[in-house]
């Protein structure tokens, strides 16, 4: 049941129904593709005035000292607050601003944001700016039914997200920007259906083999060592072994797609020898390399997960030490999930269903998002994942996001944000 004010309030998001498309398509206009990292001033201005027109207090971090922050293209994150009568509790609204690139396949302006057949179309529309433009308005349904908060909120837009999150949420959780003293509940506005919770993520650890063999002339491969032989012979193994051991592993976090709920590895890639398209020379390989990426469950240990892989390399290098081999650690993404029994994750489920109608289904992500900093690096424990997009359109050709999606995860946000900053 809802109460009165949560009726009125519901009401106010139809009727700003116009004004949020209106501003998430200026959004979807301003092509703010990652990598590079394109036009994230002019977004973050622009929603940072968004919310000083609607009472907000902002501020523009840009992530100092960090290398992808260059001249040519600049990083900007930008965080609004809205204090209510008491500082406490703060439930604080997240989305990343940048977008992957339009890739081939469109049938749309990738950068025009069409609406059309209740659609509207662009890249990064369900992932997510979507999910800015909900919550950011449903905080605003909320201010003009007139209905007082007792506790704070706070949005940001920030960015990086698509790769890797350092200059946006973790440089903000590394410089107390974000921490658990100010903040009580973080919800991200990524796209995981509009009435769906993910309570969080798997691991992952990428890594790069090196396996150093000896030169030798092409015509006399016996007098050298041949790494790529000794990366195949790797690769069979985990072929062979590995993966059928990993196979057998499977998390209780109720991660979608069901199938990614065992632990995986696969190779990214390879490179061996001569480089192909490089002139021909007639000599045994004495260098290949290749990058593994390795999903782990909240059961594994990383430590575990790493040692199984040095394991195996000092095993197959027992087995004939006549070349050498270099293990080297690309990125370490701990999992993380929140309790489904906290306040966070029980209120949005009631929101859910009483602004769609149907007890949502609590759901973790096959892949890995902010999560991970707000929860290790600022220390918050209560954080998920929700927003009005679909899963399957991210990053594909004529993404959209529908709009009466946009209206029921608005008036989702809007119940949460009522219930958990009491209203
Ligand atoms: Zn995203």
């Amino acid at each position: 049941m809802m109460t009165g004010n949560e009726q009125n309030v519901a009401a106010r998001v139809d009727e700003l129904g116009a004004e949020m498309l209106d501003f998430l398509r200026h959004l979807v206009r301003i092509p703010t593709v990652n990598p590079p990292g394109e036009n994230y001033l002019d977004c973050a201005y622009f929603i940072g005035r968004k919310l000083e027109s609607f009472g907000y207090d902002v501020d523009y971090v840009a992530p100092d000292g960090m290398p992808e922050n260059t001249a040519r293209n600049p990083r900007l994150n930008v965080i609004g607050r809205m204090e209510g009568r008491e500082r406490k509790p703060t439930l604080h609204f997240n989305g990343h601003l940048d977008v992957v690139p339009p890739g081939v396949g469109w049938t749309v302006d990738p950068f025009a944001g069409l609406i059309r057949d209740g659609r509207i179309y662009g890249r990064g529309v369900t992932d997510q700016k979507a999910g800015i433009a909900a919550s950011i308005f449903a905080v605003e349904a909320i201010r003009r039914a007139g209905v007082e908060l007792h506790g704070s909120v706070e949005q940001s837009a920030t960015v990086d997200e698509e790769s890797g999150g350092l200059a946006g949420v973790w440089y903000l959780s590394q410089n107390g920007y974000f921490n658990s003293d100010r903040i009580d509940y973080v919800m991200i506005t990524e796209p995981l259906n509009y009435d769906r919770i993910c309570l969080g993520h798997r691991g992952v650890y990428w890594f790069e083999v090196d396996i150093f063999g000896r030169i030798a002339h092409g015509s006399m491969p016996f007098l050298g060592v041949n790494a790529v032989d000794i990366m195949a012979r790797l690769i069979n193994r985990i072929e062979q072994e590995v993966k059928p051991m990993l196979a057998q592993r499977c998390t209780v976090m109720p991660v979608e797609p069901p199938g990614a709920r065992y632990a995986t590895i696969n190779v990214n890639s390879i490179a061996g020898g001569q480089q192909i398209d490089q002139m021909q020379t007639p000599c045994v390989a004495d260098l290949c390399r290749a990058i593994f990426d390795r999903r782990f469950l909240i059961e594994e240990s990383f430590d575990n997960v790493k040692s199984e892989v040095v394991d195996l390399l000092e095993q197959l290098h027992d087995e004939d030490p006549v070349w050498s081999y270099e293990l080297k650690d690309l990125l370490v993404v701990h999992p993380t999930m929140t309790d489904p029994m906290t306040e966070l994750v029980q209120q949005t489920a009631s929101a859910i269903e009483h602004s769609i109608g149907r007890r949502p289904p609590l759901i973790a992500s096959p892949g890995t998002y902010d999560q991970k900093h707000f929860a290790r690096i600022a220390g918050i424990e209560q954080c998920i994942a929700y927003g009005p997009g679909l899963l399957d359109m991210a990053h594909q050709p004529d993404e959209y996001c529908r709009i009466d999606h946009l209206i029921q995860a608005c008036k989702t946000m809007a119940l949460t944000t009522m219930r958990l900053l009491q209203a």
